[in-house]
């Protein structure tokens, strides 16, 4: 056996990001910024208005209350017709440039407007520059927006929006596909026949893919048939970026799936000194990375958490690859036979009104039994030799779809 962290850096190495592409920004949310990005333009671009009210000249204020005549109005979009002077006033709404001449704006709730006479009674002194958004205040020209590396959300893609960047250049999205070996699956809801069930995996890690952000394929489901075998791997090889297959890959005698890869791949077959997910393969079918995922359900899960999740985010050019982990309260003893691994235990739980993790175990921790990792809100780390009594501290790596 070899321990988790020497799998991981074996599949870690052997991976790196795909090379950039340019995407509209319409599409780019969740992606990672292949290069620096830098504004040609001015946010905002003009002085304009943070309120509704009445742009004036600041020293006309100072003896408040005063009245002002008032020469015009300047919507949102539009620009004043022409300059105040002394002793004016132009009504102006949020957004709205400030008229050339005016150095501040009093709030429409601290003036009376008379329309019949066209004149404004300022209830009070206002500073030069008061509600007023300077041209630039957000963005300059030749400022570093988002430096390589930014994982693309919202705000950066308004961003990008607020200075009319259209395209931009990112790491694309892995196109994984998924395969399920296994003469036992079926996978069409026809009533099962003796010795078969049926198969979760392909979903289950399908469906991972999308929560994880990269592009999943349905490869569908192969025997233990040699050449079946082969012609999907070459397809998923040829067609994706990396290729996910589930079962075939411990000891059993119809494991073809092996004979296959180290016919067509270059494969390192892994026992790691874990529990569950303990077989493991990992290798390139010509360059194609190609995850060998045990078939139990929860292994595979497992397994795609622990090895596939984290070579995918950095093809996909993330820097932070694994999940955070975080120390959780075991309400349970989480007691463990010593077998040389380091044990993943599914347990339930969440923050208190404190922020601090308080978990239980599940019942159902076999490697078959996939309801109780359906209902997991975080895998526990039980290293060999650790005991976990209730009350006790446990490492634990939060699941779900969220962060890292
Ligand atoms: P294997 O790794 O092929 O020896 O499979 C290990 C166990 O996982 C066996 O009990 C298989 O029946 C089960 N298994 C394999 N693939 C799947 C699948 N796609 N869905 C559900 N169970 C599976
Ligand atoms: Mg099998």
């Amino acid at each position: 056996m070899i321990t988790l962290d020497e799998a991981r850096a074996h599949v870690l190495t052997r991976v790196a990001p795909a090379p950039p592409v340019a995407v509209p920004v319409g599409e780019a949310a969740g992606l990672v910024l292949a290069s620096d990005v830098t504004s040609t333009e001015t946010v905002p671009p003009f002085a304009n208005t943070a309120m509704d009210g009445f742009a004036v000249i600041a020293s006309d204020t100072t003896d408040a209350p005063v009245t002002l005549d008032v020469v015009g109005t300047v919507a949102a979009g539009a620009a004043a017709d022409r300059p105040l002077a002394a002793g004016q006033a132009m009504r102006i709404m949020t957004g709205a440039p400030m008229p050339p001449g005016a150095d501040a704006v009093v709030m429409v709730e601290r003036t009376r407007h008379d329309e019949a006479t066209a004149t404004v009674e300022i209830e009070i002194a206002v500073p030069a520059g008061n509600h007023v958004r300077g041209a630039g205040e957000d963005v300059m020209p030749g400022d570093l927006l988002f430096p390589a590396g930014t994982v693309l959300g919202a705000g950066h893609l308004g961003v990008l929006a607020s200075v009319g960047i259209g395209t931009v250049s990112v790491i694309p999205r892995p196109v994984v596909g998924v395969v399920s070996t296994g003469d036992e699956l079926v996978d069409d809801g026809s009533p099962l026949r003796p010795g078969q069930i049926r198969d979760s995996n392909r979903l289950t890690l399908l469906t991972l893919l999308e929560e994880s952000g990269f592009d999943a394929v349905d490869l569908g489901l192969v025997r233990d048939d040699e050449s079946e075998i082969e012609r999907v791997f070459r397809r998923g090889a040829e067609q994706c970026d990396a290729v996910l297959s589930s079962g075939g890959v411990s000891m059993g005698a119809f494991d073809y799936v092996k004979v296959v890869l180290d016919r067509i791949g270059d494969m390192r077959w892994m026992q790691i000194a874990i529990k569950p997910a303990k077989p493991f393969a990992f290798g390139l079918v010509g360059a194609t990375p190609v995850f060998g995922l045990p078939g139990n359900p929860v292994s595979s899960m497992v397994s795609y958490e622990l090895f596939a999740r984290p070579a995918l985010r950095r093809m996909a050019g993330h820097t932070i690859l694994s999940r955070p982990t975080r120390s959780a309260v075991s309400h349970d003893p989480l007691g463990r036979h010593d077998d040389g691994k380091t044990h993943f235990l599914r347990v339930v739980g969440g923050p208190d009104e404190t922020g601090r993790w308080q978990i239980r175990k599940l019942g159902g921790q076999g490697s078959h039994q996939l309801t109780d990792m359906a209902g997991a809100t975080a895998l526990a780390v039980v290293p060999d030799g650790v005991e976990v009594r209730a009350g006790d501290e446990v490492e634990i790596i939060p699941l779900g779809t969220l962060g890292p």
